[in-house]
């Protein structure tokens, strides 16, 4: 039932109560009317009597008159008849009837019982004469004497008896009235209790769509305040992504002018002090980074891209990158996984983890700090981070995960930080859908622990064990031919020079436009290109070159790590997406995904002839151009594999089809694409842009050997890619 439907009801209930009301006063004074004229008549019934015996008493004087004069027997027979109607009707006077009706009235009983003291004698006298007619003759003087006296007492009854009806009536009225008084005031007081009622009624009605205007009201205001809240949220956001951005720029210059530092021939001071700028900028980065990161979970919340992670390789590479950390400390770290391929975001994974064991190692003065990850569930991996440190007061707990807390008195301070890594950490596994947490106590060491809804893809083949010495790729050389295109001319100078210590010839560009122009006259292996520039930005650059058919690889480089931006570059046609701060370990990633590599004295032949025509023969063309056939289609294979991820995936993913290829290029002399196929599967993580560059390497000399195929065997030369 609605609130507008209540109301009516209510008013209709009100209505009817009040019809009601109205209808019993009314049947209440119609019933008193009618109890009042049933009195009445019985008053006249007996007003009536009273009359009757005063008429028979003067017919009676009357009768005796007649007979006096006439002395007939008739006549005398009349004295008789009307005596006894006389004594008929005083009789009647004697009965209850008429003493309840005139009850109260001292003269009309007197006159009463006077009268039927009169009759009862003259009845005394008359049935004395019955029969003898002379008597009668001679007692006709006293008689008529007696019935004056009849008549008069009768005469009085009448007039005493008026005088009582009449003070009865007054009597009547005057109740009447009282009654009346009492029923206004009762149906008043009735009628006032309704209209309270429907006052009250009115009164709460009003009370409620006031309440609900008010209602309205505050949620009108909620809803502005939630507005203004998001306003602000967002706005913040921007200060803080604007603050970052401002800060990143000149940091980025910093670490690239350290790295570029480093290349020069440092003394062990020099080294020490370019050590300590790098390791400060690093610190610096990480907090400005967790402050955008943060900023950025606050406004946008996070997109997370699922994909398969090989837990062994994960743990590998965070064993890579905290190894020389907890050699320095002195801390023994250890890591244990399930040898499976799990489906979760490996990036949000990895951030969590590398913040945790980050703490972990900067609150643990001595002993020893574990990882470790279990299936709880079938569906549900949890990860516990424990170590021996400083522990957390048991009332302290309360704060943690919470936005820029950090604990008072412990060594966070000096430590450093934001106090953001596990409000972030929370944010993330909540948005995968997990649960995050701590068992601690003071002095007693800490387990921070979190558990994720994940899919056990299969097992994973084991990663390679970290302290195999690994080739150290950023000594290689490469003769691409780049332009970098970069709008801050510090960052711009330390990026160039980065690249050319890997023997690469750089161009430099200001903004977007001026790369148009160059990249329309010029040829380049690869653009590295900014996407914040004045004048043109890299986005509208990149759309641009895609819509002027140009294909050349471009590696989107920007300050900003937001999804999104990523998703930006993407979209717009870049190749691959690089944060700033431009670093040697990253150009050397670019560059091997990118670049070919220069010839020197290591480098693999294109193809193995000897081996080639040595299966050419037992083979035969047709089916060796069908073998070629085949691996230009694994190649294919591989390059659709890519596709689906952005992001770099386990190289176990791609595994079985790299040692495929592998196996078939060797065997059939393709000796270079068994080599790099060889080298990626080396790798933990393979980007879609190796995938490119090894596929590419494959049709190239699929190509070489169909040429090859063609010469007649008595020129057949060596040929090198
Ligand atoms: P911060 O960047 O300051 O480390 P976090 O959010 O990561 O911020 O941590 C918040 C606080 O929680 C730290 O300042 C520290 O007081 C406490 N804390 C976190 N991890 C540990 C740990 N493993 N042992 C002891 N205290 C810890």
């Amino acid at each position: 039932m609605t609130k507008r439907s209540v109301g009516w009801v209510t008013t209709g209930l009100i209505g009817i109560g009040i019809f009601l009301v109205v209808a019993t006063a009314y049947l209440l004074s119609d019933l008193r009317d009618r109890q009042h004229s049933v009195r009445e008549s019985v008053r006249e019934d007996a007003m009536w009597a009273v009359f009757q015996t005063h008429r028979e008493a003067s017919r009676l004087v009357e009768a005796i008159l007649l007979a006096h004069t006439t002395l007939t027997p008739v006549t005398l027979k009349t004295v008789t008849l009307n005596f006894d109607l006389v004594y008929s009707r005083v009789a009647l006077l004697d009965s209850g009837f008429f003493s309840k009706r005139f009850s109260g009235s001292e003269e009309l009983r007197n006159s009463a019982q006077a009268l039927q003291s009169n009759i009862t004698d003259m009845a005394n006298t008359i049935d004395a004469m019955v029969g003898d007619p002379v008597a009668l003759i001679a007692a006709l003087q006293p008689l008529l004497t007696d019935a004056y006296i009849i008549q008069d007492l009768s005469n009085s009854l009448v007039v005493a008896a008026n005088e009582r009806l009449s003070a009865a009536r007054v009597q009547d009225r005057d109740r009447s009235y009282q009654d009346f008084g009492r029923l206004a005031q009762l149906v008043a007081a009735t009628a006032a209790v309704f209209l309270g009622t429907i006052a009250l009624q009115f009164i709460q009605l009003r009370i409620i769509s006031e309440t609900q205007r008010q209602l309205r009201d505050l949620s009108l205001r909620n809803s502005e305040s939630a507005k203004a809240a998001q306003a602000a949220s967002k706005t913040k956001s921007m200060f803080l992504a604007t603050m970052s951005h401002e800060i990143r720029t000149p940091l980025n210059g910093i670490i690239g002018a350290v790295e570029l530092l480093n290349q020069t021939d440092l003394n062990e001071e020099q080294a020490r002090r370019a050590l300590t700028i790098r390791r400060s900028s690093h610190v610096l980065l990480d907090v400005i980074n967790d402050i955008l990161d943060f900023s950025n979970l606050d406004a946008n919340g996070v997109t997370y891209q699922n994909a398969p992670v090989s837990l062994p390789e994960m743990s590998a590479l965070l064993a890579d990158i905290f190894q020389h950390r907890f050699e320095d400390a002195g801390l023994i770290f250890e890591i244990n996984v399930p040898p499976v391929i799990v489906s979760t975001d490996d990036v949000r994974l990895r951030q969590v983890l590398l913040n945790l064991i980050g703490n972990a190692l900067k609150f643990t003065p001595s002993g020893a700090i574990r990882v470790s990850a279990t299936f709880v569930r079938e569906d549900r991996l949890r990860f516990d981070v424990s170590d021996s440190g400083i522990g957390i007061p048991k009332e302290d707990h309360s704060k943690l995960f919470q936005d820029f807390s950090q604990i008072e008195g412990s060594a966070s301070r000096r430590f450093g930080g934001s106090g953001l890594g596990l409000a972030i950490s929370k944010r993330v596994v909540s948005g995968l859908g997990g649960t995050i947490g701590v068992e601690s106590e003071a002095g007693q060491g800490s387990t921070f622990w979190f558990e994720l809804p994940v899919a056990a893809l299969g097992p994973a083949p084991a990663a390679a064990p970290s302290s195999e010495p690994k080739s150290s790729p950023t000594n290689t050389k490469y003769t691409a031919k780049i332009l970098l295109v970069e709008d801050h001319k510090v960052n711009r100078e330390v990026a160039k020079a980065l690249f050319e210590t890997f023997g690469v010839t750089v161009s430099t560009a200001e903004d977007g436009a001026a790369a148009l122009r160059c990249i329309e006259t010029t040829s380049y292996d690869f653009v590295i290109m900014d996407l914040q520039m004045p004048v043109m930005d890299g986005i509208t650059a990149t759309k641009k070159l895609r819509e002027l058919g140009f294909s050349v690889p471009i590696i989107g480089l920007t300050a900003n790590a937001f999804a999104e931006d990523r998703r930006l570059c993407l979209d717009a046609g870049m190749n691959e997406f690089v944060a700033k701060p431009v670093t040697r370990d990253k150009i050397s990633s670019i560059l091997a995904n990118f670049a070919a590599l220069a010839p020197d004295k290591t480098a693999v032949d294109l193809l193995d002839l000897a081996q080639l025509r040595s299966v050419l023969r037992d083979v035969g063309k047709p089916l060796f151009l069908e073998l070629l056939m085949q691996l230009s289609d694994d190649g294919q294979e591989l390059l659709r594999m890519t596709k689906a991820q952005d992001a770099p995936q386990p190289a176990s993913i791609f595994d079985p089809k790299l040692h495929a290829i592998k196996g078939a290029a060797a065997t059939m002399g393709l000796k270079r694409t068994a080599f790099d196929a060889q080298k990626l599967r080396e790798e933990k993580a393979v980007h879609a842009g190796a995938v490119k560059t090894l596929v590419a390497l494959i049709n190239a000399s699929i190509e070489a050997a169909k040429a090859d195929l063609e010469i007649p065997e008595t020129f057949q030369t060596q040929k090198t890619f």
